[in-house]
């Protein structure tokens, strides 16, 4: 049996989908948590709040990516990322072994 392997095709528009989806979350939750976001007011929401803003700007990156045509590609080494990696974390901009290399920096 001969298995042909194509070229990796992602399904564009239902990646789109679930990046607005979870852009869409992410500020809703963002909003809910400005208030009080504040250090001296409530550390733990700001710690949140951040890391929110910090995934709402990946994910538009990643949206910017879609539109270029190079999502899915890592914007260290220029391989592919791991499609499991990207259905884990869609906004993901970096492979594992780049990720992994940038974290222990
Ligand atoms: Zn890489």
């Amino acid at each position: 049996m001969t298995t042909h392997t194509l070229p990796e095709t992602p399904d564009t528009a239902d990646i789109r989908k679930q990046l607005e989806q979870r852009l869409e979350e992410r500020l809703t939750l963002l909003q809910d948590l400005e208030p009080r976001a504040l250090p001296t007011i409530d550390p733990v929401a700001y710690q949140t709040a951040a890391a929110h803003r910090l995934t709402i700007q990946q994910i538009s990156v990643a949206l910017n990516r879609l539109d270029a045509g190079t999502y899915g590609q890592c914007e260290r080494c220029g391989g592919q990322i791991a499609p499991e990696r990207l259905e884990v974390v869609p906004h993901a901009s970096a492979c594992i072994e780049c990720q992994n290399h940038a974290e222990a920096a």
